[in-house]
């Protein structure tokens, strides 16, 4: 399989799409092998844009919501950054590949096997020294490291958490898909210099939920 031409093709179909626009992010897309993060099963469909089952009944987002993602928070070198939801840890990779070196990701995941499957994929794919993987609830942010440049969260969320907004730094950025279970907007929050919030609606959206202290409650996850 030539992963670097399928990878190529890929990353074309999402610059005449629109959704790769800048010349920093589409160097992350060529930098990180995407077929290091998939299951072994799936690595033909690595450069197909789709999600692709990761286990544990989670996914690891298509390429162009990932580019959508990442061109919205708009990751810059010497960036922290906070990622809930490592999964497969790939979006953890592409925003390393914006932050590095200086910069660092931690990235949290409330499947204890799911981040040593990131921690795995991230380390063959030479990212270690940039991610932190941490185990736990990421709805309530990570305030060890607080605050953050930008914080990105890559599951549902019924709303925006406040410990999230308030980890955030003066000037950053959030990025967060809310709404219902089945479908929800990509929500755009920025945090002024002066500390004023606002937001924005970008691109609807289906995530995987987000559970936890501010996820969705277990009777809501009952019905998926
Ligand atoms: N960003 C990942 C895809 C994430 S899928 C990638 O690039 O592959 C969403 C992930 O969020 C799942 O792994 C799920 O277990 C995790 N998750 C859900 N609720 C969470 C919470 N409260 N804290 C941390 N992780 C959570």
């Amino acid at each position: 399989m030539n992963y670097s031409r399928l990878r190529e093709k890929l990353i074309n179909e999402l610059i005449k799409e629109g959704v790769l626009r800048t010349p920093k992010v589409i160097n992350a897309f060529r930098m990180v092998p995407r077929e290091l993060f998939v299951n072994e099963g799936f690595r033909e469909l690595a450069y197909v844009d789709s999600p692709l089952p990761i286990g544990y009944g989670q996914t690891i987002s298509a390429p162009s919501m990932v580019a959508i993602m990442t061109e919205e928070l708009k990751p810059a070198k010497g960036d922290k950054i906070l990622e809930v939801g490592a999964g497969s840890g790939y979006q953890a990779a592409i925003l390393a590949e914006l932050v590095k070196p200086e910069g660092h990701v931690w990235s949290i995941e409330v499947i204890p096997e799911l981040a040593a499957y990131a921690e795995r994929n991230l380390k063959r794919a030479g990212y270690s020294e940039y991610v932190t993987v941490v185990v736990g609830d990421g709805s309530a942010g990570l305030p060890e490291n607080a605050p953050y440049d930008k914080i990105m969260v890559t599951a549902a969320s019924p709303g925006i958490p406040e410990p999230l907004t308030k980890q955030l730094r003066c000037g950053g950025r959030l990025v967060i898909p809310v709404g219902r279970l089945h479908l929800q907007v990509l929500k755009v929050v920025t945090k002024d210099l002066k500390c004023q919030v606002s937001m924005r609606d970008s691109v609807p959206c289906v995530f995987v939920p987000l559970v936890g202290k501010y996820g969705f409650r277990e009777p809501d996850l009952k019905l998926l």
